[in-house]
């Protein structure tokens, strides 16, 4: 996909997530792979209302080349690039139910959501819960990048998900996918789950790696 047409599709797909109450406000920010940088949501934008002009674009360096001022959370999403080669896009939002998980007591932070359905396991699989660290502070892109290699779909504690994919439109599919996994899990909160098996689950990603 070209650079215009990717710009645009950030536009699209920023308001359609944002015109379903996925980030409220200036919330969530999403970047996007081209050939020589990233194309970055400018900071304090809100998702539902971007201009494919006002985009920022940093280069390979993470440094601003045009457009509007990256968003504050844009070495969170280099970290993942840095890890991930393979990403295309990276999704950050402050979606609601995935935030609520987000900040449970008491959760496993190798499985913050169980396997509930088959969905969940094919587009996240093998969700992270990172602890807390102040938005736009370089600790949380290093707590980022630490586990990024591993995990596609990463769970900011009291913040949100953070979610890569090889393109944008994955990406997006993946983090929508997780915040209804989380409001699935929420809704089934307090009673006995009845999960995928360890076997359920491995032949779910032999057949569909991820
Ligand atoms: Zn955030």
């Amino acid at each position: 996909m070209n650079e215009a047409k990717l710009r645009e599709e950030i536009c699209i797909l920023g308001k359609s997530m944002f015109d379903r109450g996925l980030t409220p406000g200036s919330s969530g920010n999403i970047s996007a792979r081209v050939d020589d940088g990233w194309l970055m949501t400018p900071t304090n934008s809100c998702l539902g209302r971007l201009d494919p002009a006002t985009i920022s674009k940093v280069d390979a360096k993470g440094n601003p080349v045009s457009g509007g001022k990256p968003t504050k959370e844009a070495f969170l999403h280099l970290s993942v690039y840095e890890q991930r080669p393979s990403a295309g896009a990276v999704v950050h939002l402050h979606s609601t139910h995935s935030v609520a998980v987000s900040c449970l007591a008491d959760t496993d932070p190798k499985q913050p959501i169980p396997p509930i359905t088959a969905y969940y396991v094919m587009k996240i699989g093998n969700l992270v819960l990172l602890p807390y660290y102040p938005p736009g502070d370089m600790t949380l892109a290093n707590a980022v990048r630490e586990v990024a290699g591993k995990h596609h779909a990463i769970l900011l504690a009291n913040h949100g998900p953070v979610v890569a994919g090889k393109d944008l439109e994955a990406a997006v599919y993946a983090t929508e996918e997780l915040e209804e996994t989380a409001k699935l899990y929420l809704l089934l909160r307090g009673n006995k789950l009845k999960i995928l098996s360890p076997e359920q689950v491995a032949e779910l990603h032999r057949k569909y790696p991820s």
